[in-house]
């Protein structure tokens, strides 16, 4: 099965209120070190494997010159098979790209671009501590367009405090607006330790209304089936297009389980156990969290020549955990048993049946009409339900 490839940007002018994401604001000054340090990590895994995504998430891609891209998509080519339909996904700050970056990125490979717009109104970006103005998510993704990018996604974030569902609509319309390919909308979750926790707890502001998010969330399934976007993933809508699947095919692979490897700091990846080669059982790789840490790390393996510091080794019931996990968030496409019997060798029922069962009767997940399992309807905003099941039983 082709790989994908994660590399993890940690890089951002300043940090949002509300992200507990591995990035850091001030240390622009080790992007070039950094970027030297991703082009050596990708050094160690040199094969003949096919490669068909890659994905740049951060922390803020778009603020790393395109000409370090350059180099490292040489590392890149040179060594892996780089498929030729690749889809190759840069995550962008809408206020940190203009239109020689973007013709430069889509140059060099890029094909995809996700923009994190969150919001189209100015009090909410400012809450969460955004650095753009609604106009740049316009701007940029017009920029985008006549630097050639066919296929656009807009990250967008509801549940906000204080946010009701009319000013929600305002936000989806908006970019709806923009006609992307891809929509990506995430309920806010208040992390713990977070300027904006300390906020509502302070009683600043209020913490988001659960009844209103669920709301907001039930609205966008139905006005974008309408708007023609094919809601496979929990949190992910694609535009419906016969000559393209514009699915994100990088994020299929996490879900689908598929083999992956994490570049950058704090990047995990997962090699699933392979009965015809060296790294079985399944492997889960994960780097040094820091900036610093990570380039030593990296330089450490590089003079010592041994990878296996970054893997460790995982058992079949986690890998199978973790499968049922990823895979009931695809909302159509869900667990196909004969695929599990096939991976494993071994009965989905026969190692899950309780587990199934119990939701079956609880009225949270059902059979697709190709025999697959997967979460009803009415499971969709209230998931963690089903997916708690799966996470962390075992190991
Ligand atoms: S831009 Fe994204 S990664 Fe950077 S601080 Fe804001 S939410 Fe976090």
């Amino acid at each position: 099965m082709p790989l994908s490839l994660y590399f993890h940007i940690p890089f951002c002018k300043s940090r949002c209120g509300y992200c507990d994401f591995v990035t850091f604001a001030g240390f622009e000054r080790l992007i070039p070190e950094y970027v030297h340090a991703l082009e050596k990590q990708v050094l160690l895994y040199s094969s003949n494997d096919e490669v068909r995504t890659i994905f740049f998430g951060g922390g803020t891609p778009s603020l790393v010159p395109p000409e370090h891209y350059a180099r490292l998509f040489i590392t890149i080519r040179e060594s892996f098979r780089l498929l030729p339909d690749a889809e190759i996904t840069l995550e962008a700050n809408p206020g940190t790209v203009d239109n020689r970056s973007l013709s430069e990125f889509r140059n060099m490979g890029f094909n995809r671009i996700s923009f994190g717009m969150q919001s189209a109104r100015p009090s909410e970006l400012q809450m969460l501590e955004r650095q753009h103005r609604p106009e740049d998510v316009v701007r940029a993704v017009t920029l985008s367009r006549e630097a050639g990018f066919e296929n656009i996604n807009l990250d967008l974030i509801f549940g906000i405090p204080g946010q009701i569902l009319k000013d929600w609509k305002g936000s989806l319309q908006a970019a709806l607006d923009l006609s992307p390919e891809h929509l990506s909308l995430y309920s806010l979750i208040i992390e713990e330790g977070t300027p904006l926790a300390r906020r509502i707890e302070r009683g600043d502001i209020p913490h988001p209304d659960d009844d209103i998010t669920a709301d907001q969330y039930e609205w966008s399934c139905r006005v974008l089936e309408d708007a023609g976007f094919r809601h496979y993933e929990i949190s992910n809508w694609a535009k419906v297009d016969v000559s393209r699947d514009l699915r994100c095919q990088h994020n299929m692979q996490y879900w689908r389980l598929g083999p992956y490897l994490g570049f950058g700091c704090g990047a995990v990846g997962f090699l699933p156990a392979r009965k015809d080669a060296p790294r079985s059982p399944g492997q889960l790789m994960q780097n040094e969290g820091g900036i610093n840490n990570y380039i030593k790390q990296v330089n450490l393996v590089n003079k010592r020549g041994d990878d296996s510091i970054f893997f460790k080794p995982v058992t079949e019931t986690y890998e199978m955990e973790t499968l049922l996990f990823m895979g009931f968030r695809l909302l159509q496409e869900g667990i196909n048993p004969t695929e599990f019997q096939h991976r494993f060798n071994v009965d989905l029922q026969q190692v899950f049946g309780e587990r199934i069962d119990g939701l079956f009767e609880r009225g949270l997940i059902e059979l697709s009409p190709e025999g697959n399992y997967r979460l009803t309807r009415n499971a969709w905003f209230t998931s963690n339900q089903v997916l708690r099941e799966f996470t962390g039983v075992s190991d």
